[in-house]
C-alpha cells in the first residue's frame, strides 16, 4: 500500500481540564493513494471532529490532545500536518487537502455568481494565473461537475441543492489537490442526487487522481462506492475493511446493526431493525467495550476491558481491523 496520510493516535478533546469531553479517541487511520475510504458511524460518534481535528480547523474549545498526521506529497518529503506553520497550513488546506464540509453548499455567497466565487478561489491561490486563464479554467471546472454551460452564471439562489453542491465539489477540486475530504456533504439532498454527485466523484478521483475521505452515516452508499469503510463509535475506530468484505461479512456487532439499518442493495430484502439504544454520553462513556450497553453479543470481558483495534487472528492481512471481544487480535501494534 502507498499511503498519503497517515493518522496515528489522534485525540480530540472539546474544552480543558476536568470540563474536557474525548470526543475522538486515538484513533489511527491510513488514506492510501488513490482510494476512496468511507467513515461511518452515528452522530455524534466523532466523525466531523476527526475531520476538522486533522486539517487543523477544529472551532474552539476543540483541541488535538494527542497523536500526529502524516501527509505524504507524491515524489516530496512526509510533512507533520499538526505542526505546520500558518502558511504551510494554507498550502496544505487548498493545494494538497480540499474540505467540503457538512453544510458547506450554504455557505456560497448569494451575492455572487458560483463562476465568480470559482475564479476568486483560483485567484487568491494561484497569483500568477491570467484572468483570462482563471476565467476558462473556473468554466471548465463547472462544466467537469456537471453545471451545464447556460448555469455558469447563475447566482446560488438560481440552482438547486445538488447543483450548489456540485459547485462546492468544483471548488474543492481547483487547485488539483491530493486529497479531498467530504464531510457529509449530501444529507440535505435527496437519495438519488447523493448517488448521482458521489458517483461523479469517484470518476473524476479516476482522471485526476485524488484520493477521497468520505463522511456519512449512509452506510449504503459506502457500500457501493468506497474501497474501504471505517467505522466509528464512541470517538474509536471499532472495525475496519475492505467495502465489499464488510458488507458481506461484518465483525462488530455495531457495524451489523448499522448494516441492517438500511436496505439491501441486492439479495434478499433484510428486516430493518436499527440499533436500540443510544450513542454514549462522552461525559460518563460506559466502561470497557463502550458499545456493550447497547450490545445483543455481549459477554463475560466487555464491560471491564476496553477492546484494542487489531487484525483477528484467525484471519489474513493487515486489511481488515476490528475491535470487539468477540474476534481476540493478532498482535495489537498490527
Ligand atoms: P454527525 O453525524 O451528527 O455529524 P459526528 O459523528 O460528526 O456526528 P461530531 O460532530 O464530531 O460527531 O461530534 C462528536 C462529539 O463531540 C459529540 O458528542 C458532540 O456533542 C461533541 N462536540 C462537537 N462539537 C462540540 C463542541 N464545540 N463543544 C463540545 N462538544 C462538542
Ligand atoms: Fe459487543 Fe463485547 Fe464486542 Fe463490545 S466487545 S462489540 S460488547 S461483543
Ligand atoms: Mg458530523
Amino acid at each position: 500500500t502507498d499511503p498519503v496520510l497517515e493518522i496515528k493516535g489522534l485525540s480530540v478533546d472539546y474544552g480543558l481540564g476536568n470540563q474536557a469531553v474525548r470526543a475522538v479517541r486515538d484513533v489511527s487511520l491510513t488514506l492510501n493513494r488513490g482510494e476512496v475510504l468511507g467513515l461511518a458511524g452515528e452522530s455524534g460518534s466523532g466523525k466531523s471532529t476527526l475531520a476538522y481535528g486533522l486539517t487543523r480547523l477544529l472551532p474552539p474549545p476543540g483541541v488535538v490532545s494527542a497523536g500526529k498526521v502524516i501527509y505524504y506529497p507524491p515524489g516530496g518529503e512526509p510533512v507533520d500536518v499538526l505542526s505546520l506553520t500558518p502558511a504551510g497550513l494554507r498550502e496544505f488546506r487548498w493545494a494538497e487537502t480540499s474540505i467540503v464540509f457538512q453544510g458547506a453548499m450554504n455557505s456560497l455567497n448569494p451575492v455572487y455568481k458560483v463562476s465568480t466565487q470559482l475564479i476568486d478561489v483560483l485567484e487568491a491561490h494561484q497569483p500568477g494565473m491570467s484572468r483570462q486563464a482563471r476565467t476558462a479554467r473556473a468554466r471548465e471546472l463547472l462544466k467537469m461537475v456537471g453545471i451545464s454551460e447556460d448555469r455558469l452564471d447563475a447566482y446560488p439562489h438560481q440552482l438547486s441543492g445538488g447543483m450548489r453542491q456540485r459547485v462546492m465539489i468544483g471548488m474543492a477540486l481547483a487547485l488539483e489537490p491530493k486529497i479531498v475530504i467530504m464531510d457529509e456533504p449530501t444529507t440535505a439532498l435527496d437519495v438519488v442526487m447523493q448517488r448521482q454527485i458521489l458517483r461523479q466523484l469517484v470518476d473524476l478521483r479516476k482522471r485526476f487522481d485524488f484520493s477521497v475521505l468520505f463522511i456519512t452515516h449512509d452506510l449504503s452508499l459506502l457500500v457501493e462506492f468506497s474501497d474501504r469503510i471505517a467505522i466509528m463509535y464512541g470517538g474509536r475506530i471499532v472495525e475496519q475493511a475492505p467495502a465489499s468484505v464488510l458488507y458481506r461479512d461484518s465483525l462488530h456487532p455495531y457495524s451489523d446493526g448499522l448494516l441492517h439499518s438500511f436496505p439491501a442493495l441486492r439479495g434478499p430484502r433484510r428486516d430493518l431493525v436499527g440499533i436500540p439504544g443510544s450513542p454514549p454520553d462522552l461525559r460518563s462513556m460506559p466502561s470497557g467495550c463502550s458499545f456493550h450497553p447497547r450490545c445483543p453479543k455481549a459477554f463475560d470481558p466487555c464491560s471491564v476491558d476496553v477492546p484494542v483495534l487489531g487484525t483477528p487472528a484467525d484471519l489474513q492481512g493487515p486489511a481488515r481491523k476490528v475491535a470487539c471481544w468477540l474476534h481476540p487480535i493478532r498482535n495489537s501494534a498490527d
